[in-house]
């Protein structure tokens, strides 16, 4: 996979301990899909995977929502400046919205897990899909990520936007997770407990497409 020469250009404390990249590449030969990750490589040497949040119809400037984990690539984060020479490695991934498929969508995100799904949900009103959207959003605490996008689409009616406990948010959208395509995104224990929910539901959770982040940072 090619690697492509990029600048940071803005780093913002978006939640405690989550941060927005804004990394701009030099050349105009970077294209992805909506729902792909990156390698990021770091100055000093380090490479971690991390998710587009931003939409494919603005590909020269990536935004990557992080949370700044106890590890390497956290501790990289943390000494990282806007200026910084970094380079990008990819895209990568198969957390792809099915294009032959006309059942509503519901997207089920955990923390930073809701970097792919911005990317995606951004795309498909980009592209006028008309497939109805629900986003049913576990954050951290209280931190809603990118409420400043999807706050005003829900109260447009453009999109359902329930954020809260994601067993609880799929029991009170059951008729709607029961006739959808289903993609869930986030680490690896809130990605176990969307399985078990929708199990409890007796939908075969081994259909959803499901991006695993790893281990909780
Ligand atoms: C496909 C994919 C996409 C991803 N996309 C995103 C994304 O968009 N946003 C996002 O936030 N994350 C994303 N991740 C996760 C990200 O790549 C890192 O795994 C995560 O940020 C942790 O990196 P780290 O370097 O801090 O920890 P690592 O060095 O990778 O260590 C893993 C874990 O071990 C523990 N650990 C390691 N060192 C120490 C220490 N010194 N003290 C205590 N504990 C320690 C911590 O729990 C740490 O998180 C993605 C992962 C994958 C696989």
């Amino acid at each position: 996979m090619p690697t492509h020469a990029a600048v940071v250009t803005g780093i913002e404390q978006l939640a405690p301990s989550v941060v927005q990249l804004t990394v701009k590449l030099i050349h105009d030969d970077f294209t992805f899909a909506p729902g792909q990750w990156v390698n990021f490589h770091f100055p000093e040497g380090v490479s971690r995977a991390y998710t587009i949040a931003s939409a494919p119809e603005w590909p020269q400037a990536l935004e990557l929502c992080i949370r700044v984990g106890a590890g390497r690539g956290g501790a990289a984060l943390q000494r990282l400046d806007s200026g910084a020479e970094v380079s990008i490695e990819g895209p990568h991934g198969a957390f792809l919205l099915p294009v032959a498929d006309d059942r509503p969508v519901v997207f089920l995100a955990g923390d930073t897990g809701i970097a792919p799904i911005r990317s995606i949900v951004l795309h498909m009103l980009a592209a006028n899909d008309p497939r109805a959207i629900t986003v049913l959003y576990e954050p951290d605490r209280r931190h809603i990520l990118y409420a400043a996008d999807f706050d005003p689409l829900a109260r447009s009616g453009t999109i359902v936007h329930e954020s809260g406990n994601i067993e609880a948010l799929i029991a009170r959208n059951r008729r709607t997770v029961l006739s959808a395509t289903i993609m869930a995104a986030g680490f690896d224990g809130f990605l176990s407990r969307c399985r078990k929910a929708l199990d409890d539901l007796d939908l075969d959770a081994t259909a959803i497409i499901s991006e695993s982040f790893g281990p909780e940072p």
